[in-house]
Formats: structure tokens, sequence, C-alpha cells
């Protein structure tokens, strides 16, 4: 099964990202990597690689990640977001972290996580498949519109 991860770093946090990326380009070359717009530019430079990019974080890329994890399309993702700076999308870093959660999908916000993830032998085994979350009794549930 092809794997594909997701990078995203905000701005203080981009040259770490990028160094981080370029430490593990051997990990790398056996997965398809998804960006934000910026991240993903500066990515497809330090790799050399190109990059599947979507939009800038703040312009809907953050939600666009989002939806491809809620599609099964990202299995993993590395977002390095900023401790100690407001983001003006801060509702959407929100919307992406938490549906990563919901999808039980890994998540790093730092380098020490994302060297365990990326190291992990889990990672590239394809007699791995991580426990689907079973949503039916949510989907499956009687709103009260259409309760007696
Ligand atoms: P960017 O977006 O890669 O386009 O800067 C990152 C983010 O803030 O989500």
């Amino acid at each position: 099964m092809n794997k594909n991860v997701a990078l995203v770093a905000h701005d203080n946090k981009k040259e770490e990202l990028c160094l981080w990326a370029k430490k593990h380009e051997d990990k790398f070359s056996k997965l398809g990597i998804f960006a934000t717009g910026t991240t993903g530019r500066l990515l497809e430079k330090r790799l050399g690689r190109p990059i599947n990019r979507l939009l800038s974080g703040p312009l809907g890329g953050d939600q666009q990640i989002g939806a491809k994890i809620a599609e099964g399309e990202i299995h993993m993702l590395i977002f390095f977001w900023d401790p100690l700076e407001p983001q003006p999308h801060d509702p959407d870093i929100k919307a992406l972290l938490r549906i990563a959660a919901l999808w039980n999908v890994p998540v790093a916000c730092n380098i020490a996580s994302a060297d365990y993830m990326i190291e992990s032998p889990l990672l590239l085994d394809d007699n791995y498949q991580p426990t689907e979350p079973d949503f039916s009794i949510y989907t499956n549930r009687v709103t009260p519109a259409e309760g007696n």
C-alpha cells in the first residue's frame, strides 16, 4: 500500500521542518508527500522532488489536508505548529488536529515525536493497519427530527 504523509509548518518552524525532512530523505523516498502551499514550496526546493502542494494553510490548505485525512488519503501528519505565536487561522489548526485525532491518524508536532514516527517499523509495514474507527453508532443515530 502506498502511504502518504502530510507536512505542515508555521513560518517560524519551516526551517526546522525542512532540516528534519532532509535528514529523513531516504524514508520519504518511499512515501507520497502532501504539504500546505508555502511549506510545500520550501520542501520541494530542499528535497528536490515533487510535492503535492495544496493551498497555503491560512487560505484553506489546512482544511484541504483535513479533508484528505477524512477520505483516508493521509496516513501520517507532521504538523510543526508554532506554540509561541498566534495564528490568524487558529480555527483551521484546531480543526486539522481534531480530524486527525478522530480518524486515528498519527500526528507529530515536534522533532522528537516526528523522529519516533518516521523511525517506526510500522510505518512501511504493509501488514500493519491502524484500527479504523467505527462511527456507525454516530451515523445511524436517530436525531430529534426523526424521533416520534
Ligand atoms: P503554509 O501553511 O505552508 O502555506 O505556510 C502552513 C499553515 O499555516 O498551515
